[in-house]
């Protein structure tokens, strides 16, 4: 195993790390994912499948160029096209889809190229798999092509997750997301309007923010009829710009590297205590998958039923929620 490169493993209860790999600089010899040898495949309901990798964007607190180095790389589509037919092999049927299959393109930004990316959409929907599900990840400013926009409609992409980190166009200057608030309301209309879903990732406690904001960006949320939230919190990660100048400045808490996962406050804010943020985090979270508000969306015809069974998912999980940050307050945050 210490001859594979890139590992981390268990030996003895240490934590052992192999020679680092060093990043890919071509997908071609790149091997597709050999599902049928995963262990416990049977209870796989959705594979995830990657055709390309890195991003060219530069957002200050974005981990992908430690992940993947600097630079876009993708799969000759011919190829990428293989792939899905792969993955669809291996994938099973969901009741929830109403008996369809479901892949997740997981790629970081699957338009960056947009050309490729028209092309593999195109080329996609050709195979003409009725019966199968995508969802895949992308910048709100790409969905301003609409070429592209059929191509990913025609291909079965049924839902959208966009990183629109926040709605206010200080927060996205400020972390070079090259990104504007008219860009997400357009890719949320633009998604509409082909009866595609969009969930959105924000992240909570970005330095700007004050007490209050996390409430408006529920409310513009609520407002456009999207359908899940993803809310993460501003995580200064080691080797992104924003993750080292904040360490370098002192400003991060002394807390288990196991609440790195962009649920919990782990830096001193400047504008709130860690304390605020955390529960201001559970709030917008409580706010966003009301039932009440949900029940209010459906009735308004603001989002379809089957949305509104993505906010119950997400409803369900709130005591969950709850419970891990009343439990991580008390130890870190109440001492
Ligand atoms: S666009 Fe997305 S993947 Fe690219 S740098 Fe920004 S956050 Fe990272």
């Amino acid at each position: 195993m210490i001859e594979v490169l890139g590992l981390a493993y268990l030996r003895d209860e240490e934590v052992v790390f192999t020679e680092p790999r060093p990043f890919l600089t071509t997908l071609d010899d790149v091997p597709f994912a050999a599902f049928d040898l995963l262990r416990g495949r049977e209870q796989l309901n959705i594979p995830v499948m990657t055709n390309t990798v890195g991003c060219p964007f530069d957002c200050t607190f974005c981990y992908k160029d430690v992940m993947a180095g600097r630079g876009y790389i993708v799969r000759p589509v011919d190829e990428a096209v293989k792939y899905l037919k792969h993955a669809y092999r291996f994938t099973r049927r969901l009741w929830w889809t109403g008996g369809k299959k479901t892949i997740f393109l997981g790629d970081d930004n699957i338009a960056a190229n947009q050309k490729w990316a028209i092309k593999f959409f195109q080329e996609a929907a050709r195979l003409g798999y009725r019966d199968l599900v995508l969802t895949c990840q992308m910048r709100a400013s790409a969905c301003r092509n609409d070429e592209l926009m059929n191509a990913v409609k025609a291909a079965g992409v049924s839902t959208i997750f966009f990183g629109f980190e926040s709605t206010s166009d200080d927060d996205l200057i400020a972390m070079s997301k090259r990104q504007t608030g008219d860009d997400i309301t357009h890719a949320i209309q633009a998604c509409k309007k082909r009866g595609i879903g969009v969930n959105a990732m924000i992240i909570w406690g970005l330095e700007g923010h004050q007490p209050g904001d996390h409430l408006k960006y529920v409310d513009f949320l609520l407002e456009h009829g999207v359908e899940a939230l993803f809310l993460f919190m501003f995580t200064p990660l080691p080797g992104t710009p924003d993750g080292e100048r904040i360490r370098q400045a002192s400003f991060m808490l002394d807390v288990p590297t196991r609440f790195f996962d962009l649920q919990h406050i782990v830096f001193k804010h400047p504008n709130m205590t860690p304390l605020q943020a955390q529960m201001a985090h559970l709030e917008a979270l409580e706010s966003f998958y009301s039932l009440r508000q949900t029940w209010s969306d459906v009735r308004s015809g603001k989002i379809s039923w089957h949305s509104a069974l993505y906010r119950i998912v997400g409803w369900t999980s709130l005591p969950a929620a709850r419970s891990q940050a009343h439990h991580y307050n008390n130890i870190y945050l109440l001492k």
